[in-house]
């Protein structure tokens, strides 16, 4: 591997043995660290080779035959166009995963109604898709990084409305944890893909995602935010039933963001 390990024998049960030991698991936690760097970096760089080599393509399409062909100059810049915006997508998500923890948190007093009706409405607007706020409380104070926490929810909504067709419901419980939950009736995630969807670049389909303009960084995005937010993020799903994906804020998971329980 990358880095040298100890040569401890496994009999050596003595505690230099003990910490040998040790030591050859710290390295091998270093080696699977250093192995997701590196398949972080070929893939972002796959990901970006993709769309230039398009780019790339249908420049020289429009070199050779668009100055006489109108409809050959309109299909390449269409296409330009289309990919210079998943480049920047995807630069602008890479970013972010970037600089996961410099940025301060700015936490400031809310209310989540409020914040879910704000984003729902505007989601509404841009999608012409039915969506449903279920809460049993109008108010509900929370403090929290207003902006972080509506990026969380953009990413959530967007999937919901990427992956279904129907009404998507966000539904609020604040009882002894509040969870807010995004819930679709879409085409669902297979078992045996769930365990990955938080992981960096993961689609189930990739044919399909590249339609909808996907990387497969939403949800590992979304749980950089959570974790950051403390909150924990869940996922249930079944195929061609829909998924609920839960935000889920005990006020013990996380210090640095807590949920203000009392005057709700
Ligand atoms: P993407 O940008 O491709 O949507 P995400 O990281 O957000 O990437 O999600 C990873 C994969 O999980 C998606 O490609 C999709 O296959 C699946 N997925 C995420 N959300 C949903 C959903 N609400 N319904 C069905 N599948 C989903």
């Amino acid at each position: 591997g990358q880095f040298e390990k100890l040569p401890i024998e496994k009999e050596t049960d003595d505690e230099v043995g003990q910490m040998g030991r040790t030591f050859n698991e710290m390295i091998e936690l270093l080696e699977e660290n250093y192995r997701k760097q590196e398949d972080f970096v070929s893939n972002a760089s796959h990901e970006l080779r993709t769309p230039l080599t398009v780019i790339g393509s249908y420049a020289k399409l429009l070199q050779r035959q668009g100055f006489h062909d109108e409809k050959i100059a309109k299909e390449s810049t269409t296409a330009i166009r289309a990919e210079t915006d998943r480049m920047k997508t995807l630069i602008e998500q890479l970013l972010h995963i970037a600089r996961r923890s410099e940025a301060q948190l700015e936490i400031t007093e809310a209310d989540l109604i409020e914040l879910l009706r704000q984003t729902t409405m505007a989601m509404k607007t841009s999608y012409h898709r039915e969506f449903e706020l279920i809460a049993t409380e109008p108010h509900i104070p929370i403090q929290t990084d207003v902006a972080k926490f509506k990026q969380l929810l953009y990413i959530l909504l967007d999937n919901a409305v990427k992956y279904s067709s129907d009404k998507i419901e966000v539904a609020v419980e604040n009882k002894e944890v509040l969870v807010i939950q995004i819930r679709d009736r879409g085409i669902g995630i297979p078992k045996k893909s769930l365990p990955y969807v938080f992981d960096r670049f993961y689609r189930v389909d990739k044919a399909r995602s590249r339609e909808t303009g996907g990387f497969g960084l939403g949800l590992s995005l979304a749980k950089q935010l959570a974790d950051r937010l403390g909150a924990e993020l869940t996922i249930e799903s079944v195929e061609q039933l829909g998924t609920t994906v839960s935000i889920i804020f005990s006020s013990d998971f996380n210090v640095e963001a807590v949920k203000s329980n009392e005057e709700g």
